[in-house]
């Protein structure tokens, strides 16, 4: 696995369960860039923070 972004190796990777999915984030520790990934799948970043259905601090 390597950063989309900068093709660094040196990934931050948090695994969570939501409602039945193995969700896990990915930080790359080169450039920052952020991903998440849902059983295998790349998904954006809105999709997940709707699965986890969290309360938005700032409404825009
Ligand atoms: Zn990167």
């Amino acid at each position: 696995m390597q950063c989309p972004v900068c093709r660094d190796a040196r990934l931050v990777e948090i695994s969570l369960n939501m409602r039945g999915s193995r969700v896990t984030l990915r930080s790359c520790s080169r450039c920052d860039n952020r991903w998440w990934d849902e059983n295998g799948e790349l998904v954006p970043v809105d999709s997940v923070l709707d699965l986890a259905r969290r309360p938005v601090a700032q409404p825009s």
